[in-house]
């Protein structure tokens, strides 16, 4: 709400009171300021790793290294440095292409089930390294739908990454499909024992570059636009994504999907 005020005046200019106007910021407005931190943000992301990679390099042609294991080493970084920027813009091509209406889902038969032990499977040397175990409660529950199975995949693979990477060694993340909140629907809920997000940031964290803690999450390699993927992918499909979590205790993820993309 921006606020402006003038003083009222009579003919002969005597001060009779104040005019206050008060102004609904326009939703127009909210999308600029948006779209502008969003470029800043963009830019910020990009330059940090470029900057390294500089100076890295720099400090390699200027002959200044000569140990070939400290050459390595600084190699190394640069190659790391290089994967990330690889990693931010492939995230904002993607999110640019549901910005612009150009993602077509390609629907087909997908067995959850299936879909959530191949994920799991994928993520097993991940999660071994940290110790921790995946315990898989979808047994009794059979759920065939009609979706795009990349696309959840990848929703799948994010979610279950972030409670690999936001939680301390040899935790339990809890894995499990449930009826929905009507019979069009169904849930996966996946559930770790990790940091979890406090009170505050919760809200905000599908926003684009949002994180809660900026210097952990690049450490683990993120560029801090998963979630906002995920939402998108999950809302391309008609679905839902709430996240339920307590500082300290750890994080639930519902994703609310329908059977059939087609009957959204
Ligand atoms: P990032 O690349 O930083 O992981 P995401 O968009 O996937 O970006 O997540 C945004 C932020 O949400 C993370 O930086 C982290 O602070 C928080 N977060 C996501 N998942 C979890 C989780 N399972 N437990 C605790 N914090 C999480």
């Amino acid at each position: 709400l921006k606020v402006n005020f003038a003083p009222f005046l009579d003919e002969s200019s005597n001060k009779m009171g104040v005019v206050f106007v008060l102004q609904d910021i326009t939703e127009s407005e909210k999308l600029e300021n948006m779209r502008r931190e969003f470029v800043a943000n963009v830019s910020h992301e990009l330059k940090t790793p470029l900057t390294s990679i500089k100076s890295y390099t720099e400090t390699l042609l200027e002959g200044g290294v000569d140990d070939p294991e400290m050459q390595n080493t600084f190699l190394g970084v640069v190659n790391s440095e290089a994967d990330r920027m690889s990693r931010l813009v492939r995230d904002l091509l993607e999110l640019s292409n549901f910005d612009s209406d150009t993602v077509q889902l390609k629907l087909n038969k997908v067995d959850i089930n299936q879909l959530l032990d191949q994920c799991i499977l994928k993520l097993k040397a991940t999660a071994d390294q940290k110790g921790h175990v995946f315990i898989k409660r979808y047994h009794d529950y059979q759920v065939n739908a009609n979706l795009d199975g990349d696309k959840i995949e990848q929703l799948l693979l994010n979610i279950m990454s972030n409670a690999i990477k936001y939680s301390d060694a040899k935790s339990e993340i809890v894995v499990d499909l449930r009826e929905g909140h009507t019979e069009t629907f169904f849930d996966i809920v996946i559930t770790d024992n990790g940091i979890g997000i406090p009170e505050t940031d919760l809200n905000r964290i599908f926003e684009r570059f949002y994180r809660v803690d900026k210097a952990r999450s690049r450490e683990l390699g993120g560029t801090g636009l998963g979630l906002s993927i995920a939402k998108e992918i999950v809302e391309s499909h008609g679905g839902l994504i709430h996240i339920d979590s307590e500082y300290g205790f750890g994080t639930k993820v519902t994703i609310s999907l329908p059977f059939d993309r087609k009957n959204v």
